[in-house]
């Protein structure tokens, strides 16, 4: 038997039986494997990190967009960083009254991978795929021209270090319209304490202290919880505005599961608390 592991940490590995290898290489930005396993479907690593399993990617690509979205009143222009799976562009599209969604990619290796393998989709008429780097889009993007920023983007490692700096987060608060949110993956409460502490510290920063955490089960993202960092300058996004409209589908986001997302345990409480 073939298994495939990722060292989520010291001392801690997860590993997975593997049926069939869908790809193995390497693109100018990171190391790509794809794999089909026994337990959680196909499993997509970038340097050797999870990025989604077919199995648990709902939780974690729900949690992304549903939040930020049915947090905001009528969002209409959206940018989605990193994202090159398709999962973000897919729950966003989910949204009536989309105008424009950006994907900004980095790595072209992955965008047809996921069309190839993991059903992504590129071609609906509002979405442009950019094949780019997110930071430098950002810096250049018009002000006031975005209602929702989501990064989806790896750990802040190699590329995508740039995502989680203040700086960054002061582009995208001119970016966005004064009812807008940035929402972003911001690593595991349980094993990555420290970087959400300075993520939630910088977003403050660039966001006049209006940032927040909020949690989502991930299984197979090392904690097994993740945490999501949301910024607005106006909005306050616990509570959702309205429910999903009958017909779109959804395994995971509720209004409830959304305003219980953000009631966090007391050690991440005390944690933001000292900020
Ligand atoms: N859901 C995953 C997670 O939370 O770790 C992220 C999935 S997605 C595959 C991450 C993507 O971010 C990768 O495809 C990577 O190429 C892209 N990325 C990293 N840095 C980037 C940057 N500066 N601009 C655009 N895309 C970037």
């Amino acid at each position: 038997m073939l298994w495939v592991s990722e060292r989520q940490a010291e001392g801690l590995l997860l590993s997975l039986s593997v049926k069939r290898t869908l790809f193995a290489g390497r693109s100018q930005y990171q190391d790509i494997l794809l794999v089909e396993t026994h337990r959680y479907g196909k499993v997509l690593f970038l340097d050797g990190a999870v990025q989604l399993s077919e199995a648990d990617e709902f939780f974690y690509h729900e949690a992304l967009v549903h939040v930020p979205l049915f947090a905001h009143p009528a969002p209409r222009d959206v940018l989605i960083i990193g994202g090159g799976d398709g999962g973000a562009v897919r729950e966003v599209l989910k949204h009536p009254g989309i105008r424009s969604l950006t994907l900004v990619e980095i790595d072209p290796l992955v965008t047809r991978l996921a069309q190839e393998h993991l059903g992504a989709r590129f071609d609906h008429p509002v979405l442009r795929l950019l094949h780019a780097d997110g930071i430098r889009h950002v810096a250049q993007a018009p002000s006031e021209s975005l209602d929702v920023i989501l990064v989806d983007s790896t750990d802040p490692v190699g590329p995508a270090q740039g995502l989680f700096s203040e700086e960054f987060f002061g582009h995208c608060a001119r970016c966005l319209r004064p009812q807008g949110f940035l929402a972003m993956q911001s690593g595991s409460p349980i094993l990555q304490l420290p970087l959400i502490k300075d993520v939630q510290a910088a977003l403050r920063r660039g966001f006049s202290g209006r940032a927040w955490l909020y949690l989502a089960p991930v299984p197979t993202y090392p904690g097994g919880l993740w945490s999501f960092s949301i910024a607005s300058m106006v909005l306050q996004p616990s509570q959702a505005l309205r429910d999903a409209p009958r017909g779109m589908a959804l395994r995971h986001w509720s209004p409830q599961v959304h305003q219980g997302s953000f009631a966090l345990p007391r050690f991440l409480q005390d944690a933001l608390k000292s900020l």
